[in-house]
């Protein structure tokens, strides 16, 4: 069965669609936009082909994937800090991609109402038993609708995305489910690979960031930020990384949702 989709019209940030070869493979061939400098696979993964990819990966490190919690706790705390200085608690906070639940579970001992979102069950099972007093849901963010006693949608002031949205073959509708769940005016922090990184290998097969399918679009700091101006967020913060990867700190606009 062949799990790609059909060949992209355009590039999924910036809709130009002229680009060149980035990378060859019989499989997942990548390209450049020659307007924005985003690369994407084209043909993108179909939901089959990442479902069974990401079983697989967690699988795979099952073993080890939450060794040393106390030490992601301890990392995680050190990035609630950072955020506090953008959103004081109390507030809501929503980590998209949430994994073993340490960053929500740093949040709440920082003193924020704590959500997390997974689509792993192991990883989201393992947060539950050890991270009781947070708010976990197995799934992803398009079927996320969390609502008050009321029955009123219930947004959030923080949300933080970690090494998730190079997994997306539509980020632009990823964002857009972003933008529902926060506030106006909330706190967005994300991080993903940077292709453009001087750092980055200059053979991208030796760069740990590339691997597609899974990893199925690489940002530059530039592509990045146009797209979450175009999805209703203004970058306030780039954090300077030493390593290949993007890390900003963007504001939810005070724009209508757009889903
Ligand atoms: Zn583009």
């Amino acid at each position: 069965m062949d799990q790609r989709i059909n060949s992209l019209a355009a590039c999924p940030v910036c809709a130009n669609s002229a680009r060149n070869l980035f990378k060859e493979d019989p499989q997942w061939p990548s390209y450049r936009c020659s307007d924005c400098g985003t690369v994407f696979l084209d043909p993108m993964p179909d939901a089959a082909a990442l479902a069974a990819l990401y079983t697989d990966a967690y699988e795979g490190a099952a073993t080890g994937y939450f060794s040393k919690p106390e030490k992601k706790l301890r990392r995680s705390r050190g990035r609630i800090r950072l955020l506090r200085k953008f959103m004081p608690s109390p507030a809501r906070f929503l980590d998209i991609g949430c994994n073993g639940g340490f960053m929500t579970e740093a949040a709440r001992e920082a003193g924020y109402d704590a959500w997390g979102i997974e689509p792993d069950p192991v990883s989201i099972s393992y947060a539950r038993t050890h991270f009781t007093q947070c708010h976990f849901t197995e799934g992803t963010i398009e079927g996320f609708s969390p609502t008050n006693p009321d029955g009123a949608p219930l947004q959030f002031d923080l949300a933080y995305c970690s090494e998730v949205i190079e997994h997306i073959p539509e980020p632009a509708s990823f964002l857009a489910h972003v933008h529902r769940l926060l506030k106006p005016g909330a706190i967005f922090y994300l991080t993903t690979p940077d292709i453009s990184h001087p750092r980055r290998p200059r053979d991208v097969t030796a760069w740990d960031g590339y691997c597609p399918p899974s990893h199925c679009i690489y940002f530059t700091p530039k592509s990045l930020t146009r797209l979450l101006g175009a999805c209703g967020f203004s970058v306030i913060r780039k954090q300077i990384a030493f390593k290949p990867g993007i890390k900003l700190i963007a504001r939810r606009d005070d724009r209508p949702d757009r889903v």
